[in-house]
């Protein structure tokens, strides 16, 4: 008898494990035919000084509405993405579609810059930058007011194409972020040799401030400032973690306390309200 319980429990774990693959299968699907019709959206958060005067720039984040399942988060879409090949295109596509929403939403503001994430996969790709530059010549977006915020697992594979790539987009006047700095492994050594812009920390650090966070993230800002790069916080959702991140000489901060992402027509009001302040704001360059 126990033997049969534990023959059905295996069929029912392969029922499981087949309904999730059924699933993944179709999400899959979803995600190839969402791609080519471009039906993926994008909202904007703003990146500002810690003192929320300034506006950094604006990131560009990937939103999914599946007809039958809601909103899928970008964490669980992405993966899929790259693991189908449909990364590239996808990226594209997002660059694309915020490039011209900059230019004829938010001309009015022409030193807005953009923060577009870009996947490991994708970099890697002999084309990607002819690609990327195509987009900048057809939508008219100058490429000194973009930054592509790249991950340290990016470092782990192909050093010398992966440099070579970015070289090229800094002679454009692109700038390189790391994103989710302090996820991942990257030596000092090798990010010193790399055209980096901005170090972003992750919010998991940002999280666990009054927990001994705070000792990380001023160690971060030390080296960064010392290598001549600026650090963004991520994840700051109280006053408490700004004012810690602004005593430790944090440069900026990203995350609900000051703004949430928001579509196009939402932004469009958080500009006007943000660049009508008293205090005159400015967009950083
Ligand atoms: P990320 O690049 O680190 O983006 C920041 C994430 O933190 C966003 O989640 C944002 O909504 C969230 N966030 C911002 N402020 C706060 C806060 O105060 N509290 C909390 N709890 N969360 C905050 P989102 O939009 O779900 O994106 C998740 C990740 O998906 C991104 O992480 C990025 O790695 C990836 N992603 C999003 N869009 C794209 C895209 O177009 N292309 C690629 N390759 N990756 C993308
Ligand atoms: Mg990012
Ligand atoms: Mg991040
Ligand atoms: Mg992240």
């Amino acid at each position: 008898q126990a033997k049969q319980a534990g023959r059905d429990r295996t069929v029912i774990f392969d029922k499981a494990m087949e309904s999730l693959l059924d699933e993944y299968e179709k999400l899959e699907n979803d995600l190839r035919s969402s791609v080519d019709g471009e039906l993926i959206d994008i909202s904007f958060q703003p990146i500002l000084s810690t003192d929320g005067k300034k506006l950094e720039s604006l990131e560009v984040l990937g939103r999914w509405f599946h007809p039958r399942l809601g909103l899928i988060s970008p964490d669980r879409f992405i993966p899929i993405a790259e693991n189908a090949r449909l990364i590239r295109r996808y990226t594209l596509g997002v660059l694309k579609k915020a490039c011209m929403v900059a230019k004829m939403e938010f001309g009015v503001y022409p030193d807005l810059r953009l923060s577009v994430n870009i996947s490991v996969q994708e970099m890697l790709e002999n084309d990607f930058f002819d690609d990327l530059h195509a987009i900048l010549l057809e939508t008219d977006f100058p490429p000194h007011l973009l930054n592509l915020e790249v991950t340290e697992s990016l470092f782990a594979k192909n050093e010398s194409e992966m440099t070579e790539t970015m070289l090229k987009c800094c002679e454009l006047g692109i700038k390189f972020h790391i994103d989710d700095f302090g996820t991942g492994y990257s030596s000092l050594a090798r990010l010193h040799a790399l055209p980096i812009s901005i170090l972003k920390v992750d919010r998991a650090f940002v999280n666990r401030i009054g927990q001994g966070g705070e000792t990380l993230i001023k160690a971060v800002i030390e080296m960064a400032h010392g290598l001549n790069m600026k650090v963004i916080c991520e994840g700051v959702e109280t006053p408490g973690q700004a004012s810690c991140i602004t005593q430790l000489g944090g440069d900026y901060i990203q995350g609900y306390l000051y703004a949430k992402p928001m579509a196009t027509a939402e932004l469009s009001m958080w500009l006007f309200n943000f660049t009508h302040q008293e205090t005159s704001p400015k967009l950083i360059h």
